[in-house]
């Protein structure tokens, strides 16, 4: 069994004014990401949206003195990035289909992503989203410590660093043994 873990697509992450953009490389990717997530609902493949939540002025978090504010609790920079939230509100009631709040780069860490998964019998994830050397890195990096098999959409992955995001793809494959496709 099979899981999509659709990671971070947000306007504070993709839009052009978004406070911590990866910009065009992200904005390239929209189409992929959408289209790939709609199929996986499509053959009733369990969909996650895992996306990073912050609280307005948090000082303790980790991320504040790393990054500026992002991703914060309902404003319209944690909406899901064009196409992509369109999907979203037509699916959202789906049982197949989880939103998850995290606050950290991995989607596993302190969420229930994990118990969500094994109660599917789910043994593969499939990431895309946004940034390839970050959350994506971090997430699947988990997803191979718990034993889940890590597949990587190249064409829907993407970061502000493409540096980063280039080490990383071969980290994905050599060293976490995923498949890049
Ligand atoms: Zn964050």
């Amino acid at each position: 069994m099979r899981a999509l873990l659709n990671i971070d697509f947000t306007r504070d992450f993709v839009a052009d004014d978004g406070t911590l953009t990866c910009g065009k490389p992200a904005q390239e990717i929209e189409y992929q990401v959408t289209n790939l997530t709609k199929k996986f609902y499509e053959k009733g493949d369990y969909v996650v949206f895992a996306v990073d939540l912050h609280e307005k002025g948090e000082r303790h978090h980790p991320e504040s003195k790393l990054f500026p504010p992002h991703n914060i609790r309902d404003t319209e920079g944690r909406k899901l990035y064009g196409s992509l939230q369109a999907l979203y509100d037509m699916i959202q009631d789906n049982e197949n289909v989880l939103y998850l709040d995290k606050t950290r780069y991995s989607a596993f860490a302190g969420t229930q992503l994990e118990q969500k998964l094994r109660e599917r019998n789910i043994n593969e994830v499939h990431l895309v989203g946004v940034c390839t050397d970050i959350c994506v890195l971090h997430t699947a990096i988990d997803a191979y410590n718990k034993g889940f098999k890590v597949v990587i959409y190249k064409d829907a992955v993407a970061s502000f660093n493409a540096a980063g995001h280039e080490w990383s793809m071969q980290h994905f494959t050599s060293t976490l043994g995923a498949t890049v496709i």
